[in-house]
């Protein structure tokens, strides 16, 4: 039959054994970053964390690619993706893939990182024994096609740690191995724990605005680390919504880059959810049913 694809139960998998490996090499490498601070090691770590983490993972893999919250011309979507490939959590093809299935079986046992299998699983259990990095041909053929039909995205997918070389080589020619070490590991290694805490903490602790069929919370402290990605019961009642944090308070710096990016005319189709537009419609169906 056409268009169906078996789920493995994720805990039921092997180990991820090079996956688990590089983790443990990159937290040894952050440590050691730790005895060689510097100013200029500390900009530098700072820098790529926010292309990594905001233009890449956030306002790319995750508000433009898995979820359409814009429309960006090409060359934009394949640069956020390329500084996606920075955030060393696989390719836009297996990010999005994974995404796409958390967001279509939340909390179930389809879903690659619910807590309700343990809160250390949903944090790194699951990239460690799960379906991470590995999503298989046929689970991107039904999830993520759109991103299949286009070459950027297979070949950027196979060589997702290419830009990661490259960036250390750069670094390593400004400022040495201590500015590797703080550009590179301690670096990813703060931005891979910043991510799982959307995974594992906003689904534990934090306010709800919406009733939605999950656990998802707003955690302002997990959107301070994570560019606004921690207003995640917003993004949940609302996933196309390219603005997460929906109130003056609910700080979302990947939502004020967006929004940047739209007035300067060089990205259109924006999703904005509106809390007081949706509060006032409601209201006034209330009122006239
Ligand atoms: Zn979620
Ligand atoms: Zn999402």
């Amino acid at each position: 039959m056409q268009n169906v694809v078996e789920f493995k139960q994720s805990k039921l998998r092997p180990i991820q054994w090079v996956t688990g490996m590089f983790v443990v090499i990159f937290h040894i490498m952050a440590v050691w970053a730790l005895f060689t601070f510097s100013w200029a090691n500390l900009a530098a770590g700072l820098i790529v964390w926010w292309i990594a983490g905001s233009w890449g993972i956030g306002m790319g893999y995750h508000r433009l690619l898995t979820h359409g919250g814009y429309k960006a011309p090409k060359w934009l979507e394949y640069f956020l993706t390329i500084c996606g490939t920075l955030g060393l959590q696989s390719g836009s093809l297996q990010w999005v893939t994974t995404h796409r299935i958390h967001h279509a079986f939340t909390e179930t046992d389809r879903d690659p990182h619910t807590p309700r299998e343990g809160t250390f699983w949903a944090h790194m259990g699951w990239i460690l024994k799960g379906t991470a990095q590995d999503q298989p041909e046929e689970m991107i053929k039904r999830y993520a096609p759109d991103l299949l039909k286009d070459k950027f995205h297979v070949i950027s997918s196979k060589y997702f740690w290419v830009t990661s070389i490259v960036v250390g080589a750069v670094l390593f020619l400004i400022g040495g191995w201590s500015m590797v070490l703080w550009g590179i590991f301690l670096r990813q290694v703060f931005g891979w724990h910043s991510t799982w805490l959307v995974n594992s903490a906003t689904h534990l602790w934090g306010t709800r605005r919406f009733d939605t069929h999950d656990d998802s919370r707003n955690n302002g402290l997990i959107a301070a680390l994570t560019f606004g990605e921690g207003w995640h019961n917003n993004h949940h009642a609302n996933p196309r919504s390219a603005k997460h944090g929906l109130t003056w308070y609910e700080f979302d710096p990947n939502w004020l880059q967006i929004r940047f990016l739209e007035k300067i005319g060089l990205i259109q189709k924006v999703h904005a959810y509106d809390l007081k537009k949706e509060s006032q419609s409601v209201q006034a169906f209330r009122k006239a049913a």
